[in-house]
């Protein structure tokens, strides 16, 4: 019945699971029952995260927000602006993704997520395994580049064993069409008409990044309260290209979903690569 869409990758897998909360980064929830895309009441659902992007609940408060005082009073916050950067020998991550990753699509009221079914997703930080949690997105970019921001960024959030994090960014720019995102933007698409979660299936991930990256590594924190610090920042230097009707899929469901930019400090930013 569903074949005038044309997308053989996506399958409706639930409908249930309305009332719970997921947490972007949480990484001992991932398992948590996810809720339908509901675009409407997306941010209602959510109301007992008790912060947003705006008003009284917005940036400038989220240090008021139970267990986030690092917010506000954290020293080594993220996003930053990237301006000034040093040569590093250090390693950059090696990425192992997947060639056919499963992907569950959610929207948690302040982003959509997309969760691998699987962990073997991972990069390699110093010989030590990060499996890749979830990915997910802000419009426009959190980090800027100069001052300037990109139409969106996508964080790709890992962890190791221990739960540590390590946060790849990679920015996106309006140019050519991307079919890996248009897989995982269509299957968004239906998500939010359709308010049922999706998945998207046999996802070629290792296709998203590029295959000899360049690196901004910092250390920052969570983007989103609780703000925890020890987050390891891996922003792409390169831009990934996305055509303008598929960032707009994007920006119709979340448009202004970016923290503003903190105090680097006395933080460096280096730059790595292979
Ligand atoms: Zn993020």
């Amino acid at each position: 019945m569903h074949r005038h869409y044309l997308i053989t990758a996506i399958t409706a897998v639930s409908l249930i699971g309305l009332s719970a909360c997921s947490n972007t980064y949480k990484v001992a929830n991932e398992r948590a029952t996810t809720k339908p895309i509901i675009i409407e009441q997306s941010n209602e659902a959510d109301n007992h995260a008790g912060w947003s992007y705006s008003g009284d609940t917005g940036p400038e408060y989220w240090g008021d927000v139970e267990g986030a005082s690092s917010c506000k009073i954290g020293q080594e916050q993220s996003p930053i602006n990237i301006a000034r950067v040093t040569a590093s020998a250090k390693d950059a991550p090696a990425f192992n993704y997947s060639q056919a990753a499963n992907l569950r699509i959610t929207d948690n009221g302040h982003t959509v997520v997309y969760t691998p079914a699987t962990s073997n997703n991972h990069i390699t930080i110093d010989n030590e395994r990060f499996e890749l949690k979830q990915f997910h997105y802000h419009t426009p970019s959190e980090h800027q580049f100069g001052g300037q921001n990109y139409p969106a960024e996508v964080h790709f959030v890992h962890a190791n064993s221990a739960g540590n994090l390590a946060v790849v960014g990679l920015m996106l720019e309006q140019g050519a069409a991307n079919g890996i995102m248009r897989i995982l933007l269509n299957g968004t698409q239906l998500s939010s008409e359709n308010q049922v979660e999706f998945t998207a299936n046999k996802v070629n991930l290792s296709a998203l990044v590029p295959t000899m990256p360049t690196f901004y590594h910092y250390k920052g924190s969570l983007t989103t309260p609780p703000c925890s610090e020890q987050v390891q920042w891996y922003v792409v230097k390169q831009p990934l290209a996305l055509a303008s009707d598929q960032l707009a899929i994007m920006t119709d469901l979340y448009q202004g979903n970016n923290r503003p930019i903190q105090p680097q400090g006395s933080r460096t930013v280096e730059q790595v690569s292979k």
